[in-house]
C-alpha cells in the first residue's frame, strides 16, 4: 500500500494493534484484511469473495469507514459507529444515565448530540427538594468536564453536538456561553431554530420564549435581538451554529416515530435518541480515468461500483455491530441507517482543472452526488429484497413503493482522519492550503506536507520552481505569483482565497442530494464582518440547509488545521 507519511503516523498513533508494550504489531494491510473479514463476517454465503472485495475496496484507498469501524473491528466488543444521539430528559436520573452512557460511547470513539431544551430553565422550581434548578447549561458543563476526562481510551477525544431550541428560556446564556474563555471545548454548540422563528427575525417580531416544563410564556424578546447576539457570537468564537429543526423533519423518513431533535456532533446525521450510524466516504481522487482524448474525467462506472460494496459494507455494520446498550441495539436496528459520503472533493477539481469557485464546480457537485443517492438507494433496494426491509420501513416514507433496507443511505462527514489516512482533502471542503501542518491530530509529530496533487500539476505544467515551492511554504497558496496563469491560480484558490457564496453553494449542491445532512465549515477570513455571518446564516436556512457552521480565522484557540504561515 502507498501511503503518505501523515497517514502512516497517524495509523501507528491511533489504528494499528500495539500489544501491552504500546508497541504496534499490525501493519496497514493487517488493519485493512481484519476489517474486511470482521465486516464480512455478516454474509451467509460467499463471506470470503465478500472479505476480498471490501478488502480490495478499503487499501485502494477508494472508500474508507469511520474511525471506530477501522479502530475496533474485529476485536472483542468492537464498537463500530461514530454517531450517536442521546436523550436528555428533565430528571435527574436521566441527564446522569445519559452522562454514563456518554461515557462509554466515547470510550469506544464515538460522538454523541444531544438537545437539551427538555430541561427546565435555571432558577425554576424542583417540587422534590424545593430548591431551585440549575438549569440546561450547568448541565453541559459537567457533561464537557467528563468528555475531557474519559478521552476515549487514548485514542481520541469525544465530540458533543449541544443543541438548545430558540423558545427555551435559558437561550440567551447559551448563545453567549463560550464567549468566557476556553470552555466548551467538547462541544460544538447550535441552536435550534425554527422556520418560525426566522420568519419573526424577517418581521422584526417579538418572540416568546417559554419554559418547557410549565409551558408557560417565561419571557418575550425580539427575535431580531437573539438573532443579532448569535451572530455576534459565532463572528467572535464559531460557536453557535445552527440547526434548522425544521428542513431536518421534513426530510425525517420515518415521521410516525416522532420529530427529531438532534444530531451528532458534526452535524450531519440527525437522530432519534439512542440512534446511532455507521459512516463511509468515498474518495473522489480515486474516482478519475483517462479518457479516449488522453483527459482527465470522472470514472462512473468504478464510482457505481464502489458505491454498491461500500453500502453492503455499511449495512453489515449494523448487523454485526457491538451494541453498547440494548436501547442503542434496538433503535438503531429499527431504522438501519447508514451514512455513505464523499471526500477528495477539491482535489477531484483540481485533477479535472476546474476551480473550487465556478459554476461548473457547483453542477459537476450536483451531478456526482445525485449519482452517489440514486446508486446507494437503488443497493440499499437490492439489499431489501435479499434480506429484507429496515423493520420501520411499514411506517416509512418509502412505504409501500420503495422496498429499503435502510432508512438513511447518505451524509457528508467531515471526514477529519479518515482523509488522512486516504491522503487526500477534508470532505467536500476547498483545499485548506498547499502547504500545512496538521496540528491537533498527532500534536508536533506531524509532517509539513505540500499538497500532492498540486506539486504533480505544477510539475506537468513546467512551474514548479523554487520560487514556487518557497512562496507556498511561505503563505500556503500562490493566489500573489502574477507569472503563474490566472486559470491555474483560480484552481489552486484556497479555503479561505474563496467567497462564502461558494462554500455555501456546495453544500447546498451536495445537500440537496444527500438524506441526512452535510458537514461544512464556512471559512471566512479574519476580517469577515458580522453582517456577512448573519447573511450566510440567512441564506442558509433560505437554501433548505439543515445546519450551518462557521469558522472565522483566528477567532477560536484552537485551530486542527493551521496554514504554515501561521506556525
Ligand atoms: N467524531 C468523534 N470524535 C472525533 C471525531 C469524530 O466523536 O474526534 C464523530 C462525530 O460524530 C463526527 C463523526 O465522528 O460527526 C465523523 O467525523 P469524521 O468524519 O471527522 O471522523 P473520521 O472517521 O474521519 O475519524
Amino acid at each position: 500500500m502507498k501511503l503518505s507519511k501523515n497517514a502512516e503516523q497517524l495509523l501507528n498513533a491511533r489504528y494499528l494493534l500495539k500489544n501491552i508494550d504500546g508497541k504496534v504489531v499490525e501493519s496497514p494491510e493487517a488493519l485493512f484484511r481484519r476489517v474486511a473479514q470482521c465486516v464480512a463476517s455478516a454474509e451467509n454465503k460467499d463471506a470470503q469473495t465478500w472479505e476480498d472485495r471490501f478488502y480490495t475496496l478499503l487499501t485502494s484507498l477508494q472508500f474508507l469507514p469511520n474511525s471506530p469501524t477501522l479502530m475496533n473491528a474485529g476485536l472483542p466488543n468492537g464498537q463500530l459507529s461514530a454517531c450517536f444521539v442521546l436523550p436528555v430528559e428533565d430528571s435527574l436520573s436521566s441527564i446522569f444515565t445519559t452522562l454514563k452512557d456518554m461515557a462509554l460511547i466515547h470510550q469506544s470513539g464515538g460522538g454523541t448530540g444531544y438537545n437539551f431544551s427538555q430541561l427546565r430553565p435555571q432558577g425554576d422550581l424542583v417540587s422534590s427538594s424545593g430548591g431551585v434548578s440549575s438549569g440546561p447549561l450547568a448541565f453541559i458543563k459537567i457533561y464537557d468536564t467528563a468528555t475531557e476526562h474519559v478521552r476515549q481510551g487514548g485514542k481520541r477525544r469525544g465530540a458533543n453536538m449541544g443543541i438548545l431550541n430558540v423558545d427555551h428560556p435559558d437561550i440567551e446564556a447559551f448563545i453567549i456561553s463560550k464567549s468566557q474563555g476556553n470552555i466548551l471545548q467538547n462541544f460544538n454548540l447550535s441552536v435550534g431554530i425554527t422556520d418560525d422563528f426566522m420568519h419573526a427575525v424577517g418581521t422584526g417580531s417579538d418572540w416568546k420564549l417559554i419554559n418547557p416544563r410549565t409551558k408557560k410564556v417565561a419571557k418575550i424578546v425580539k427575535a431580531t435581538v437573539l438573532w443579532d447576539k448569535i451572530v455576534e457570537q459565532a463572528w467572535a468564537t464559531g460557536d453557535p451554529g445552527l440547526i434548522f429543526l425544521d428542513a431536518m423533519n421534513r426530510h425525517n423518513p420515518v415521521p410516525k416515530e416522532g420529530r427529531i431533535q438532534s444530531t451528532n456532533p458534526c452535524g450531519e446525521v440527525p437522530l432519534f435518541d439512542y440512534e446511532s450510524c455507521n459512516l463511509g466516504s468515498i474518495n473522489l481522487s480515486k474516482i478519475i480515468k483517462i479518457d479516449g482524448e488522453q483527459q482527465r474525467t470522472v470514472d462512473w462506472d468504478k464510482l457505481d461500483e464502489a458505491i454498491a460494496v461500500a453500502m453492503r459494507f455499511l449495512d453489515n455494520i449494523v448487523s454485526i455491530n457491538h451494541y453498547l446498550l440494548p436501547q442503542i441495539a434496538k433503535a438503531t436496528k429499527n431504522n438501519r441507517k447508514v451514512g455513505l459520503g464523499v471526500m477528495g472533493w477539491a482535489e477531484m477539481l483540481a485533477l479535472l482543472n476546474i476551480p473550487y469557485a465556478s459554476e461548473e464546480a457547483i453542477s459537476l457537485g450536483e451531478k456526482i452526488m445525485h449519482f452517489v443517492r440514486s446508486k446507494s438507494y437503488k443497493a440499499s433496494a437490492e439489499l431489501a429484497e435479499e434480506r429484507g426491509t429496515f423493520p420501520n420501513w411499514e411506517k416509512s416514507i418509502f412505504h409501500p413503493h420503495e422496498p429499503m433496507r435502510n432508512a438513511t443511505c447518505n451524509s457528508i462527514a467531515p471526514t477529519g482522519s479518515i482523509s488522512v489516512i486516504a491522503g487526500t482533502s477534508y470532505s467536500i471542503e476547498p483545499l485548506y492550503a498547499l502547504a500545512y501542518k496538521r496540528v491537533g491530530i498527532l500534536g508536533d509529530q506531524t509532517q509539513m506536507e505540500i499538497n500532492p496533487v498540486f506539486v504533480d500539476f505544477m510539475q506537468s505544467l513546467g512551474l514548479w520552481t523554487d520560487a514556487v515551492k518557497t512562496e507556498v511554504l511561505d503563505t500556503g497558496g500562490i493566489q500573489a505569483l502574477m507569472d503563474i496563469p490566472a486559470h491555474i491560480r483560480k484552481v489552486f484558490q484556497t479555503s479561505l482565497d474563496i467567497h462564502w457564496k461558494y462554500h455555501l453553494k456546495h453544500q447546498q449542491a451536495f445537500q440537496r442530494y444527500t438524506d441526512n445532512a452535510v458537514s461544512k465549515t464556512i471559512n471566512l477570513a479574519e476580517n469577515a464582518s458580522k453582517e456577512t455571518v448573519s447573511d450566510i446564516y440567512m441564506t442558509a436556512w433560505k437554501y433548505e440547509l439543515k445546519g450551518i457552521t462557521i469558522y472565522r480565522d483566528g477567532s477560536k484557540a484552537n485551530q486542527v488545521l493551521q496554514a504554515c504561515h501561521l506556525n
